[in-house]
């Protein structure tokens, strides 16, 4: 890691925020052997599980004084008033600030000083399969981008940066703000969140209102597609294929465009659409400053949906499940 080519061989790295990314970034990149500090608020939580974990750790403002690259690392709805008030009065000229995520200087939540380099690093993972993987002497893929290189040494920095969290073990590939904020929020909504979890309440909904137990409706459609997506991971749809029955196959050819057919795809462009347009961004940041009313209420249906109730029943009895899944799943916040 410390090659005289490194930028950040002899560089201070503070990263604010120690969640899901900040923990598994900062522990990554000291076992890089890299300078880290930790930014975060006295009296939260984050503050004893740094030092707990041997970290130098510091208010976000005094963190940043006299750091060469900043990482920003809490969530994303919070960034802008950390930007202002601890960012943006103590960077260093020619320091980088770094981002897991665009939307902020996409949408223009926050407007970068111009003597600092701006850069993004980010995981295509959640914090602790990046750390998880980085233990294990692998990395977790990150996509990375420059926004603003006033060092010259914009893309070096990012690359190190990648590498120093693991990502340069699996692979790196170049980006830009607007390609990763859009196609991150896209994947999130039409697809791996908003779009597997109604999936999978519709398919359990349709088999309960038809009679059938909801212990085996559960099996059948959320239990079971591990399985499903382990396969994709390993080797897409391919490898699926060769897994499931013909009879599954069969199905699949003839139902599958059945449920997602030319409507629901005109419907994603519409999400991506608004995504792009940033009626997305002003939606969700006027419901963030409006204190969360809709998010609270759409959690709770979520988080009271039959198939909730039934799962946490079924699982407690499958205690297993607990020890496999603890590496890579983790509480969001709020
Ligand atoms: P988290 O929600 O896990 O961040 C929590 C951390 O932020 C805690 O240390 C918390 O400190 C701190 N924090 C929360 N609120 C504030 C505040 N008001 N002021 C100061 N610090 C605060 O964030 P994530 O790791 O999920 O996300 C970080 C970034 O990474 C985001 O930009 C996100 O989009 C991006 N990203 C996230 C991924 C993920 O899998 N989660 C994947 C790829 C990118 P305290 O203990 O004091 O509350
Ligand atoms: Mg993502
Ligand atoms: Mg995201």
């Amino acid at each position: 890691m410390n090659t005289p080519s490194n930028p950040l061989a002899h560089a201070r790295i503070a990263v604010l925020g120690y969640g899901s990314q900040g923990r598994a970034h900062a522990l990554n990149l000291r076992d890089s052997g890299l300078d880290v500090v930790v930014g975060v608020r006295k009296g939260g939580p984050s503050w004893e599980k740094a030092r707990a974990e041997g970290f130098n750790v510091a208010e976000p403002a005094e963190a940043v004084k006299d750091a060469d690259l900043v990482a920003v690392l809490t969530p994303d709805m919070v960034q802008p008033k950390l930007y202002k008030e601890a960012i943006e009065p103590n960077i260093k000229p020619g320091a980088a600030l770094l981002f897991a995520h665009g939307f902020n200087v996409h949408f223009k939540q926050i407007e970068p000083r111009k003597d600092i380099d701006v850069i993004l690093v980010a995981p295509k993972g959640p914090g602790a399969l990046v750390r998880r993987e980085y233990e294990i002497g692998r990395g977790v893929p990150c996509i990375w981008a420059v926004y603003q290189d006033v060092s010259g040494q914009a893309e070096a920095k990012a690359k190190a940066y990648a590498d120093g969290i693991g990502g340069g073990r699996a692979m790196l590939i170049k980006t830009d703000f607007k390609e990763e904020t859009e196609t991150d929020l896209f994947g999130e909504q039409a697809v791996l969140c908003g779009g597997a979890s109604a999936l999978v309440q519709a398919g359990f909904e349709t088999l309960v209102e038809a009679g059938y137990q909801p212990e085996i409706a559960y099996y059948e459609v959320l239990h079971e597609l591990k399985l499903i997506v382990d396969l994709f991971y390993e080797g897409g749809i391919t490898r699926m294929l060769e897994f499931v029955s013909e009879t599954a196959q069969y199905g699949d050819y003839v139902s599958g465009p059945r449920i997602i057919d030319a409507a629901t795809k005109e419907r994603m462009k519409e999400v991506l659409k608004d995504i792009q347009d940033g009626t997305f961004a002003k939606a969700w940041i006027a419901e963030y400053q409006a204190g969360l009313p809709n998010y609270k209420r759409y959690k709770q249906a979520d988080l009271e949906h039959p198939v909730e109730e039934v799962g946490k029943r079924l699982r407690a009895r499958m205690p297993w499940l607990k020890a496999a899944a603890q590496p890579a799943a983790e509480p969001l916040q709020k």
